[in-house]
């Protein structure tokens, strides 16, 4: 993925911001953090935002295009209902990302299923 100009710039303004969350380049008592120091403070901020944004990403669920049916039966399910979606939690690269699995539930199976897991 290219990242345009206009993103970028509002990466810096995200660093600027990351780099006042994380108290700037000095200690409370005025003695300057190591590289290492900022390097720690700095990775585990951005593997924070790295967690919380697959989070707001996976709230994104798809659009249905095409009918959905049982995977065991081939029925069509009752209509779509936001009770049957589970959390599933992933442990990212980056940290825990919670995803929402759209789920459905089977009249004649007796059964939920989620087709995005096959
Ligand atoms: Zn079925």
């Amino acid at each position: 993925m290219a990242i345009s100009p206009e993103n970028r710039a509002r990466a810096l303004q995200l660093a600027k911001e990351l780099n006042e969350i994380n108290g700037g380049r000095y200690h409370d008592d005025g003695t300057p953090k190591t590289f290492d120091e900022l390097e720690i403070e700095t990775n585990a901020l951005t593997d924070l935002l790295s967690s919380l944004a697959l989070n707001e990403s996976a709230k994104d669920l798809p659009k249905e295009e095409k009918p959905v049916r049982c995977p065991k039966c081939k029925a069509v399910p009752k209509p779509h209902d936001a009770d049957d979606n589970e959390p599933i939690v992933i442990q990212a690269a980056r940290g825990e990302v919670e995803w929402m699995n759209q789920g459905y539930y089977c009249r004649r199976c007796r059964r939920s299923f989620f087709p995005s897991t096959g």
